[in-house]
């Protein structure tokens, strides 16, 4: 999300799009006009293959999303199955279909962080956190208590990109020239101890310091006016940032304080990205609101929802008992194929016990790639279970990154390319996020193609 434009090498082979139609999503006009777009015809296991028959290992399983890889036949038939029998009715006044039922029930056993009361369907992770604001203040009005509305981010955060989950999220690129972020929205710090720690501060004091800040900015703002908290528990688009130890922890007992409810974003973390289920587990996380999209169906079919608790469920409902509806959804809300994609997905996470997987082979993909770290252009390697990133640096400083013009992880970006491994680049922030199915030896591919783009960027 770097808005600096930055070198990029044109690593694909001419292939007749260059100046293609598409108005591309995260693509600049130059690369569109003077690039050839990279074209992906199709995909198989963890990897995915161009127009041109070139192969790549997909190293971040598309967009952190097709977490059980390409071809699954189990999807496909889930899929095929329910097109046959009933590609579509909606879930609008009291009329739906089995599969969204049979989903948010399968969803709601899944998630044990603590007790959930309903889902709520979207098409994304973006729709969802639109309607986790739209949720919270329908919650805020019902309890009498209108100026309660601002919602609290964090700097380097991606929450989505319509209007509402832009503004949410933290990174400059997002809002500049879109007129945002909407003024309900507030940032606060981001978690990234290496980056912004004080000198000599160890990490559970830089936790408390992040805390007292969010504190800080409470109370200036006027508790009052705070509705709600939204966090990745990983943060993943901003640069893969776990949180500094007895963060969760102390944000939590803030927000408790002044009655402000917690939203998890766990768009990329959920299903098993961090060797458990939820990012929520890993970080003893007690949501009000959760987000979930991506692995949930193994982005097979579009889908995301939001998990409410039971207590904001119970408002909603009295409040839409007296107002007629709850007058809010999309066309697609619990789109039939979407959720029987998904449950077929979440079937196979239990049966192939996915979060034991990653567990095992989380740790040589961890310590393989973080073998790097010594690098002279290699700041900080961070990550947990099967996601990771890179920060690049000209001296081992966190002062010093490389001026945005070298665009440093663009030419890793390219050099992986080159070799056949897809990885995200923003900046000079690379990551890595692969299928969670990935067997040992695709893990020995990804270090390997790794330290040869390295050693061919610094
Ligand atoms: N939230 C997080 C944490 C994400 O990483 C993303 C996408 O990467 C989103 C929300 C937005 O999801 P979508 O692109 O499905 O709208």
């Amino acid at each position: 999300f770097s808005s600096e434009p930055s070198l990029q090498v044109d690593s694909t082979e001419e292939n007749g799009f260059k100046g293609h139609g598409m108005l591309a999503p995260f693509t600049a006009g130059w690369q569109s006009t003077d690039l050839n777009p990279l074209v992906i015809e199709r995909s198989e296991g963890s990897y995915v293959y161009d127009i041109n028959g070139k192969k790549y290992i997909d190293a971040l399983a598309g967009l952190w999303s097709t977490a059980l890889g390409g071809n699954e036949p189990r999807l496909i038939k889930a899929a095929t199955d329910q097109l046959n029998k009933l590609p579509f009715y909606h879930s609008f006044w009291n009329r739906t279909t089995k599969p969204s039922l049979d989903l948010a029930n399968e969803i709601l056993g899944m998630f044990t962080a603590r007790e959930m009361g309903k889902v709520f369907f979207t098409n994304s992770g973006s729709e969802a956190n639109d309607s986790q604001v739209k949720l919270v203040w329908y919650y805020n009005n019902a309890l009498g208590r209108p100026n309660k509305k601002k919602f609290i981010a964090r700097s380097k955060s991606y929450h989505g990109s319509t209007l509402i989950s832009a503004s949410l999220s933290g990174l400059p690129a997002l809002h500049q020239k879109f007129d945002l972020p909407a003024p309900f929205v507030l940032h606060t710090d981001c978690p990234h101890y290496w980056r912004f720690h004080l000198p000599d501060e160890m990490e559970e004091e830089f936790a408390t310091r992040l805390a007292t800040n969010l504190e800080n900015l409470i109370l200036k703002e006027g508790p009052e006016t705070i509705a709600a908290f939204i966090a990745e528990p990983v943060m993943g688009a901003g640069g893969v940032i776990p949180p500094p130890k007895t963060y969760f922890e102390k944000i939590q007992a803030v927000l408790k304080k002044y009655d402000i409810l917690l939203i998890a974003d766990e768009v990329i973390t959920a299903f098993g990205r961090l060797g458990t289920m939820f990012g929520c587990d890993m970080y003893n996380i007690k949501p009000d609101l959760v987000s979930i999209a991506k692995a949930l169906s193994s982005a097979y079919m579009p889908i995301g929802a939001i998990l409410v608790s039971p207590e904001i469920t119970d408002v909603i409902y009295s409040q839409s008992n007296k107002l007629g509806s709850f007058a809010h959804g999309f066309t697609y809300s619990g789109h039939p194929v979407s959720c029987a994609v998904a449950i077929e997905s979440l079937k196979i996470y239990k049966e192939r016990n996915i979060t034991e997987h990653v567990q095992k082979i989380a740790p040589r993909f961890q310590e393989g790639i973080k073998a790097f770290s010594g690098n002279p252009i290699v700041g900080e390697i961070r990550g947990l279970g099967l996601i990771l990133g890179t920060e690049f640096v000209d001296k081992k400083s966190p002062n010093d990154p490389f001026p945005a013009e070298w665009g440093v992880g663009s030419l890793f970006g390219a050099e992986c390319e080159k070799r056949g491994m897809l990885i995200r680049v923003a900046g000079d922030n690379i990551m890595l996020s692969p299928p969670l199915i990935m067997t040992p030896d695709e893990v020995e591919e990804i270090i390997t193609k790794y330290g040869d783009a390295l050693k061919a960027t610094e």
